[in-house]
């Protein structure tokens, strides 16, 4: 590509003490901590509303907080909230009522007791509502672009909306956008995917209703045997019809949310894709859009329980499940993961399966914590390596391949944000680098918040 050099002045929107860019799960996580913390906070979205993959993806349910046994809840804090507001709403289950093998689960048994259904406008309503309690300033429909920098500290960050680019001046950056966007504009080091460019397949999610529940349960708990992840539901008739009708994923991967009926479908599969290719993008939107079409007719022919089911529409958005994973303080392991290791700068302890998606056909590989009951996050990995003032949480932390295929679920990054935000209140306060101020310090405060931080 042809280079320009481009140059103007621009106006400085606000001067603030943090700001977080991306509204996803970890965004809200962190703004909501870092002004409840008392920082002057601001929080940014390229979106018209906050919730990333788990409002505009339609993403669902929330998968396990609980350990992998499926004993104790051990994501709490932020998450813990937001759950039983929305339950309260009626707009979530809370995940100590759900069990494995059922409609919400997706009648998987592995991996998937205590997950969380949820509805997404509720999902929506109750973070802008706790954001707003908590005294961080929202900003929708405004796109990162670019950072500011002096030596190795950010200054502020360039933004684009429809007023135009402004800078927004912060002491304190956090990187919430899933992607690292942040992170690389600052110049840190990252992994794309695997490292060598090939990320987990993405999802258009769509959403139907008028599904008769009791006969799809009835269908798929006749093949109960069979079921296991990537060989789940339908995955009997899948294989039957391969030739005539070429479903993209290997089973239909569909979960009932708390309106009787309504099921949140994960079946379309696009391959080969990067994401943070705008093309690929804009192929794989299509491509997919296309897919769930295909999907739906599938499944109103063939499938029991679908003969009067309603399409009520696609995702606003791809799911990326994949892109950059930042290259921070340290780098946590599928090794870590399995063996359940928790170090002693751990600022989360999961239980979440290792879940990868191939990148180029309809399967992929499932691992469950065994023996352990869970692994640690080390605060480490939200710290990137070079950029003074910068933290990273979500799905985009420093984290290998197989380990990033566990960490990447919803509660995890709502827990990350939690940690990011808090850690990012403290320097502040403390007038150091988040790399510089003292983890035990911050396990303290994350405790003093509700976070389960292992026995
Ligand atoms: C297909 C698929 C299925 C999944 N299934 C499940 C599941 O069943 N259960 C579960 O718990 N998890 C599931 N996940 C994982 C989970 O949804 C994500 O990993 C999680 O939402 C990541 O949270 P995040 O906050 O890091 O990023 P996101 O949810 O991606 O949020 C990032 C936010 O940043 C914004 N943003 C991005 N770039 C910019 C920019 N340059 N400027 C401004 N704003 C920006 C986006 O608009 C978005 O709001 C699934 C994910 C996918 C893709």
């Amino acid at each position: 590509m042809e280079n320009i050099r481009y140059s103007r002045n621009i106006p400085i929107y606000r001067d603030v003490d943090i700001v977080v860019a991306g509204a996803g799960p970890a965004g809200i996580g962190a703004a909501v901590c870092a002004a409840r913390a008392g920082a002057k906070t601001l929080i940014f979205d390229q979106s018209g509303c906050v919730g990333g993959m788990a409002t505009i993806g339609l993403v669902g349910p929330f998968m396990t907080c609980y350990d992998a046994q499926g004993k104790k809840q051990i994501i709490k804090g932020v998450f813990e909230e937001l759950v039983e507001r929305m339950a309260e709403k009626g707009g979530a289950i809370h995940p100590d009522d759900v069990g494995p093998e059922c409609s919400y689960s997706g009648w998987y048994k592995i991996g998937h007791n205590h997950v969380g259904p949820f509805d997404h406008e509720c999902f929506k309503k109750e973070a802008t509502a706790m954001l707003k309690e908590a005294g961080a300033d929202i900003l929708l429909h405004t796109s990162f672009v670019d950072v500011l920098k002096e030596e190795d500290s950010i200054t502020g960050v360039v933004i684009h909306n429809k007023a135009g680019l402004s800078l927004i001046r912060a002491r304190q950056i956090i990187d919430c956008t899933g992607d690292g966007d942040v992170a690389m504009a600052a110049g840190e080091d990252f992994l794309l995917g695997n490292g060598k460019g090939e990320m987990q397949s993405a999802t258009l999610f769509f959403r139907v209703c008028n599904v008769d529940s009791q006969k799809l349960d009835a269908h798929i708990k006749a093949h109960r045997d069979e079921i296991r992840p990537f060989y789940g539901p339908f995955s009997w008739l899948i294989r039957d019809k391969k030739e005539e009708w070429g479903i993209p994923r290997g089973e239909v991967c569909l979960f009932e949310g708390p309106v009787k009926g309504e099921y949140r479908m994960n079946v379309s599969r696009l391959l080969h894709l990067n994401g943070t290719n705008p093309e690929e993008l804009t192929r794989g939107e299509i491509e997919g859009m296309e897919q769930t079409a295909h999907i739906f007719s599938f499944l109103k022919k063939y499938a029991p329980g679908f003969e009067n089911a309603v399409f009520m529409g696609n995702a606003a958005t791809l799911g990326l499940r994949e892109t950059r994973h930042i290259k921070g303080k340290y780098r946590l392991t599928g090794e870590d993961v399995l063996a359940g290791r928790v170090r002693e700068d751990s600022i989360a302890v999961l239980g979440t399966s290792i879940d990868m998606h191939n990148e180029k056909d309809e399967g992929g590989s499932y691992y469950v914590l065994e023996d352990k009951p869970y692994y640690g996050v080390p605060y480490a990995c939200l710290v990137p390596e070079k950029t003074k003032n910068l933290l990273v949480a979500g799905r985009s932390i420093s984290a290998d391949e197989t380990a990033f295929s566990s960490i990447r679920m919803i509660p995890c990054c709502i827990a990350f944000g939690q940690a990011a935000g808090t850690a990012a209140a403290m320097a502040l306060r403390q007038g150091k680098s988040p790399a510089d101020i003292n983890p035990e310090e911050l396990r303290q405060k994350l405790k003093e918040q509700n976070v389960y931080l292992g026995e």
